[in-house]
C-alpha cells in the first residue's frame, strides 16, 4: 500500500487551502466564539487530517438557543416579509460565488466525487431562492365562523401561517451541505431561527456557510452553528426546553433517541431516516436504461445514501442479461478522489464505518449469497470498497434487510408478475423511503407504484429528487415531508382566528 499524499496529490482552489488554515469556531449569535472542545476532521480518501474544529456541549447549545430566541423575539421576527426574501436571496448570490469552495470542502470532509458535489452546490443555490420566492406564498385561509357567534352576530374566522419558533437542525456526514440547507432555507423562509448541528465528521462546508450568512447581514442570532458530537451537542439541542421543533437527518437508532429527548417541551420532530429501497425490474424492462439506472440506484455516492436502491427484485426472464450488466457496470466505475475528475466514486466515510460494510459483504458471503462483482477493499489509503453484488439473496439474509450505507446490491430472483406478490416482497421492510419500478408498460408501473408503500418512487429512474418534491418516509424511515411546500409547512403553525364584528 502506497503512503497517502494531500488529497492523493491534487490541486485545491487557494480559497480552499485558506479556509482549511483558519481557526474553525462556533457561530453564536453572530459572532465566531470559542467552544469547550475540539476535533480533527479527516480526509476520508487518504485519512489525512483536513483541518481542526473547536466544539460545544450543553453550555454552547444553551448559548445558541438563547441567542436563537433573542433574535426570533426581537430583529428577525420584525423583520418584512420583503427584506426576509431578499437577504435569502443574497445568501444564494454569495453562495454562487463561493461554489468552488463549498464544493471543495464537501469533497474533502466527505469524500463524494466532484461530480455529486458540484451538483449539490447548485442545487442549495437553488433552494434558498426557491424558498425564499416561497416567503411570499405563505397563505391562510378564510372560514365559516363558529355557528354559535355567526347566528347571533356577524364574525370572520381566518387561519394565520406563523413561524413555529427557534428550530434545531441536526444534520449527518452523506450529504453535509445539502442536508443543512434543506433544514435552514425553508426554516428561515418561515421566519424561525435556528441553531444548526452538522455531523461531527463532516463540519467544514456548514461552517464556510456561517461566514456567507453573517456577509449577507443576516441579524445576529438567527443562524447559530455548533458543532459537537451526537451525544453532546446534539442530545442537549434535541432535548432543550427552548427548542420548539427539532429536524433530524440521520439513522432510525438516532431517530428513536431524538423522539425521547423531544418529550420534555412535546417539540414538534420531523424526521428523515434511514431506508432499505426496493428495486423492481419487470420482464419488459429496457436494459439500456436499466442497466446504469438501477447500477447508480445503488452505487451513487458510494451507497451511503438514504434513498439508495439496494435489494433488487428482477424477474427470471431477464435476471441473468441483467446481472452481467449491473456487474459490467460495477467493474467498469473508477474509484478515486473526489477531486479526480474521472472518480465516479469515492471512500466509505469513516474506518469504522468500512469495518461495517465489509462485515456485511463477509455475512452475506456466509449465508449463501453468490458475489457477482466487487466484495473488496481497494489495497490503498482510504477506504474505498468495490462495488459489489450479490445474487441469490434471501428476504431472511442481513444483507436483504438491512440498511449497510455502501456500494453493496443485493438481487433477488423472482419468477412472477403479480403485482401484489410483488408489492409484497418490496413491503416486506420495516423502512419507507424510495424505491423504483423499470418497465415499459406505464400502467404495469402506476400500479405497482401504487401498491409500493414508500414516500418516493420513480419510475424508468431512482431517487428522483427535487428542490420542489416533497421527499420523506413511510414506516420507519421518519416523520413529514423536506422539499417543496410540504417543507415550509413543517416550520410552520396554524392560528384560527374569530372576531365578532
Ligand atoms: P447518525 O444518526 O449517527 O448521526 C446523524 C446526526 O445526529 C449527527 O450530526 C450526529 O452527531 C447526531 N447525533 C448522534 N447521536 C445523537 C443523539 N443521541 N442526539 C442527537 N443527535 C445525535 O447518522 P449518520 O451516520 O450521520 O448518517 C447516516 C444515516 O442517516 C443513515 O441511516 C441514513 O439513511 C440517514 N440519512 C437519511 C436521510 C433522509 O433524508 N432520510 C438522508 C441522509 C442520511
Amino acid at each position: 500500500m502506497s503512503e497517502p499524499t494531500r488529497f492523493d496529490g491534487h490541486a485545491i482552489a487557494p480559497e480552499t487551502e485558506a479556509f482549511l488554515g483558519q481557526t474553525h469556531k462556533l457561530l453564536i449569535g453572530g459572532e465566531w466564539v470559542e467552544g469547550s472542545g475540539e476535533m480533527e476532521t479527516l480526509d476520508p480518501a487518504t485519512g489525512l487530517a483536513l483541518t481542526t474544529f473547536q466544539t460545544g456541549g450543553k453550555a454552547e447549545v444553551d448559548k445558541a438557543v438563547a441567542a436563537a430566541r433573542k433574535a426570533f423575539d426581537g430583529a428577525w421576527g420584525r423583520m418584512t416579509v420583503a427584506a426576509r426574501t431578499a437577504i435569502l436571496h443574497k445568501l444564494a448570490r454569495i453562495m454562487e460565488e463561493n461554489a468552488t469552495l463549498l464544493t471543495e470542502l464537501d469533497i474533502l470532509d466527505n469524500g463524494m466525487p466532484r461530480f455529486i458535489a458540484g451538483l449539490t452546490t447548485s442545487n442549495v443555490v437553488e433552494m434558498i431562492d426557491y424558498y425564499a420566492g416561497a416567503i411570499m406564498r405563505i397563505e391562510g385561509t378564510t372560514i365559516a365562523p363558529p355557528r354559535h357567534i355567526a347566528d347571533e352576530t356577524e364574525a370572520l374566522t381566518y387561519t394565520l401561517r406563523e413561524p413555529v419558533g427557534v428550530a434545531g437542525q441536526i444534520v449527518p456526514w452523506n450529504v453535509p451541505l445539502s442536508t443543512a440547507i434543506l433544514k435552514m432555507a425553508p426554516a428561515l423562509a418561515a421566519g424561525c431561527t435556528v441553531v444548526v448541528k452538522p455531523s461531527e465528521m463532516t463540519p467544514l462546508s456548514v461552517l464556510a456557510l456561517g461566514q456567507m450568512i453573517c456577509d449577507a447581514g443576516f441579524p445576529e442570532g438567527v443562524v447559530n452553528i455548533v458543532n459537537g458530537l451526537g451525544a453532546d451537542a446534539g442530545a442537549a439541542l434535541s432535548e432543550h426546553p427552548g427548542v420548539d421543533k427539532i429536524s433530524f437527518t440521520g439513522s432510525t437508532a438516532t431517530g428513536k433517541r431524538i423522539i425521547a429527548a423531544s418529550m420534555g417541551n412535546l417539540k414538534r420532530v420531523s424526521l428523515e431516516l434511514g431506508g432499505k429501497s426496493p428495486v423492481m425490474v419487470m420482464p419488459d424492462a429496457d436494459l439500456e436504461l436499466a442497466i446504469p439506472g438501477v447500477s447508480m440506484a445503488t452505487f451513487f455516492l458510494q451507497g451511503q445514501n438514504c434513498m439508495a436502491g439496494t435489494r433488487i427484485f428482477v424477474h427470471e426472464s431477464i435476471h441473468d442479461q441483467l446481472v452481467e450488466g449491473l456487474a459490467g457496470f460495477a467493474n467498469s466505475m473508477t474509484l478515486g478522489h473526489g477531486l479526480d475528475m474521472g472518480s465516479m466514486q469515492g471512500p466509505m466515510i469513516s474506518d469504522a464505518h468500512s469495518a461495517k460494510v465489509m462485515g456485511y459483504i463477509e455475512g452475506a458471503k456466509a449465508a449463501g449469497a453468490t458475489l457477482e462483482a466487487g466484495g473488496e477493499k481497494l489495497d490503498r489509503p482510504g477506504n474505498f470498497i468495490r462495488p459489489t453484488i450479490f445474487t441469490d439473496c434471501t428476504p431472511d439474509m442481513a444483507v436483504t434487510r438491512e440498511e449497510i450505507f455502501g456500494p453493496v446490491m443485493a438481487i433477488q430472483k423472482v419468477a412472477t408478475t403479480d403485482l401484489d406478490e410483488l408489492a409484497a416482497m418490496a413491503n416486506d421492510t420495516p423502512y419507507g423511503l424510495s424505491g423504483s419500478v423499470w418497465t415499459k408498460d406505464l400502467s404495469t408501473a402506476h400500479r405497482l407504484v401504487k401498491r409500493i408503500r414508500s414516500g418516493h418512487v420513480s419510475i424508468n429512474c431512482h431517487g428522483a429528487v427535487g428542490t420542489n418534491i416533497p421527499f420523506g418516509g413511510y414506516g420507519e424511515s421518519g416523520w413529514g415531508r423536506e422539499f417543496g411546500n410540504e417543507g415550509l409547512d413543517a416550520y410552520l403553525e396554524t392560528k384560527a382566528v374569530t372576531a365578532r364584528l
